[in-house]
């Protein structure tokens, strides 16, 4: 079966996170180590990671993935924010690969004063002082508006240019694809995601962030929807679970959520748009 799951809650503790998927029923779950706005990453205790692992070996929940907290800037004019920005890196995903994580999703920072050379050097440069990752796998995530990061083409070029060993391919977000201009709700937005995957490689994309909209196609503005309630809407869901070469690729949902029951109602809309377009 497909995986299907949800960014769930470290809150209190790492096994949290757990049960929250088990809750769910989700087979495959994303989470944060740490606040993602804040520099401070803690230790876990190798009993929590254990007890961890053990959990999720037992409900099948796979693949793991962590979410890059949201300050990391490798490309920052500032050195000392490179400096912090390349150790809090390093410290997340050694601390995903300790956690068994399959996967560590990052969004790379734009910088209107460098040019696409510079920005590549910069985070290469970021990205080599990781060393050898076990066997997590870092995807880079497109965004809603970045010269290296929003269009297919870019972001392709991108990963191609970071080279680094332990980048594993790209995650598409479909609320950033929308607002980067690629209006999947369309016959035309559709065709043209598709066409430049196509070109570029699908089989690069190993992760979807499934979210609906908030802004209209081509906003370049990042607000998650429920799934069905935003400018994407049903239609244009239908359309991008229906692309038969993403058709095994995990989907992780990350829409707005008061509680465990937005969740649900989320979830629950997605496995109904998939079980019509499987009859
Ligand atoms: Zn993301
Ligand atoms: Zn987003």
């Amino acid at each position: 079966m497909r995986p299907i799951g949800v960014h769930t809650s470290i809150k209190n503790s790492l096994i949290n996170s757990i049960n929250e998927a088990v809750e769910l029923k989700c087979n495959t779950f994303q989470i944060f180590l740490h606040s993602p706005q804040v520099w401070q990453i803690p230790e876990f205790e190798q009993e929590i990671i254990d007890e961890f692992k053990s959990l999720r070996e037992l409900h099948a929940l796979n693949p793991l993935i962590v979410h890059a907290s949201y300050l990391i800037n490798l490309i920052s004019s500032n050195p000392k924010t490179i400096a912090s920005s390349r150790y809090l890196l390093k410290r997340e995903v050694l601390m995903a690969d300790l956690l068994g994580a399959d996967y560590y999703v990052i969004h790379l920072k734009d910088n209107k004063d460098m040019d696409k050379n510079e920005i590549f050097a910069k985070t290469r440069e970021g990205f080599s002082k990781i060393g050898k990752l076990e066997k997590c796998k870092i995807l880079i995530e497109n965004t809603a508006k970045s010269k290296i990061t929003s269009k297919i083409p870019d972001l392709i070029e991108t990963f191609n240019n970071i080279n680094n060993e332990n980048l594993g391919g790209i995650c598409i977000d479909t609320c950033h694809l929308f607002a980067a201009g690629y209006d999947i709700s369309s016959d035309d937005g559709i065709s043209k995601f598709i066409e430049e995957s196509n070109k570029y490689g699908f089989d690069l994309i190993k992760l979807i962030h499934l979210n609906d909209s908030k802004t209209s196609a081509g906003s370049e503005i990042d607000r998650h929807e429920h799934i069905g309630k935003g400018h994407i809407g049903i239609k244009g869901f239908e359309n991008f679970l229906n692309i038969k070469e993403l058709s095994n690729v995990p989907l992780i949902l990350e829409t707005p959520k008061k509680s465990l029951q937005d969740d649900l109602k989320n979830l629950s809309t997605v496995r109904e748009i998939l079980k019509k377009l499987e009859s």
